[in-house]
């Protein structure tokens, strides 16, 4: 019987919520179901001026954006929305960017939210109802969608249709509400956790790689250049090489590199400021910062070097799994400092030498010596 089946939706799902529309890089009031694309870090508020627009000005991830620019062109070329887009890769690394810029590039409206700000289907309902076609809907997080909202939205990124239930107990029906064609863009950090029919729904998937550090002092040039802060070019490097391969930090570092300079009254941000202001930052030659460095060190010297397992690890660094996962490791691992075997998180020989600290004899990191 249809008994557990209705709960008691809107009959008009558009009416019920109605996130407000906006442009690409438009502001928007925050609505149910809504999130701003400027909430994801404590700079990005004021950071809309640093992201790009449009492709020629999202720097780095070369062969991720030809790609892009052909299948771009092609449903332009064809009047259609383009595939369904699915982005992989840790926080900060131009996922709600490279979103927008596609918006941008298709000249479509862009609207977004995340996985845990869609409570119920008639959030996700209420955003589909009211959308243009071609728009880029972005949901970050897409890891953390819930099952009931998954799969209304396989019927939508598939037919373009929605699910909707009418009436109550034994006279509640489904009725199938047409939607425009749309793009979707999910984003995660961890593609692990996303299941494979929604994988297999994503025409277009993007892996996303730390940044090369020719492509980190580019990316730091043009932000000083729209703040109009002079940065020297010893210092661009310096300061690409202590941004852990991510835009987010390299914008981060650079608007302190420009507090430290002004309160040293130098005209620009020299190799000199930057040095100090990294000292200041305890931040490292290799741009870890001092939890980063303490992360390893608990490995080290409670756990003898590893394995020892995330959760465990988290409890003991007083992190969130998440975030231990998502923004510390893979940077560690990345740098080649740690690894994750089955067995566990495992410091490697590179990380005691950059710490200065001694090994001790043990069989488990035997493969270290
Ligand atoms: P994510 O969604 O992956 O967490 P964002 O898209 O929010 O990352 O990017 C963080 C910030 O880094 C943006 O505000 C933007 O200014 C900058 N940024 C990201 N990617 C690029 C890029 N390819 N070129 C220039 N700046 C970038």
């Amino acid at each position: 019987m249809g008994k557990s089946k209705p709960k008691t939706p809107p009959e008009q799902p558009g009416q019920a919520l109605r996130p407000e529309t906006s442009g690409a890089g438009g502001k928007t009031a925050v609505k149910p179901g809504m999130v701003h694309p400027e909430r994801y870090s404590e700079d990005d508020d004021r950071d809309l001026s640093l992201r790009p627009q449009n492709l020629a000005e999202f720097l780095g991830q070369a062969s991720m954006k030809e790609n892009l620019a052909v299948f771009i062109a092609a449903a332009r070329k064809r009047n259609e929305s383009l595939d369904h887009l699915f982005l992989i890769g840790p926080p900060g690394l131009g996922k709600t960017t490279l979103a927008q810029v596609v918006a941008h590039e298709l000249g479509a409206e862009f609207k977004v939210t995340s996985a845990p700000a869609l409570d119920k289907p008639k959030d996700l309902a209420g955003i589909l109802t009211m959308i243009s076609e071609k728009t880029v809907f972005f949901i970050d997080e897409i890891h953390r969608l819930k099952p009931a909202i998954e799969e209304m939205l396989y019927i939508a990124m598939e037919d373009y249709e929605l699910d909707w239930i009418i009436g109550q107990g034994p006279s509640a029906r489904t009725i199938r509400l047409p939607i425009p064609p749309f793009t979707l863009v999910g984003a995660t950090t961890k593609a692990g956790n996303v299941s494979s029919p929604l994988i297999s729904r994503f025409g277009i998937t993007c892996r996303f790689s730390f940044y090369e550090l020719v492509d980190m002092e580019a990316i730091l040039r043009r932000s000083a250049g729209i703040l109009r802060v002079p940065l020297d070019d010893a210092a661009a490097s310096l300061l690409a090489a202590s941004s852990r391969g991510t835009p987010r930090v390299a914008n981060r570092l650079l608007r302190r590199m420009r507090d430290f300079a002004q309160v040293r009254s130098s005209a620009s941000i020299t190799r000199s400021v930057v040095e100090d202001g990294l000292a200041r930052l305890e931040i490292d030659s290799l741009g870890l910062e001092r939890h980063d460095r303490e992360i390893l060190k608990i490995i080290i010297e409670r756990y003898n070097g590893g394995p020892v397992g995330g959760e465990t690890l988290a409890i003991s660094v007083g992190e969130a799994v998440d975030t231990l996962e998502d923004y510390y490791e893979p940077y560690l691992i990345q740098r080649g400092l740690l690894q994750r075997t089955p067995r566990g998180r495992i410091v490697t020989a590179l990380a005691y030498d950059h710490l200065k600290l001694a090994r001790k004899d043990h069989e488990n990191s035997g493969f270290l010596f």
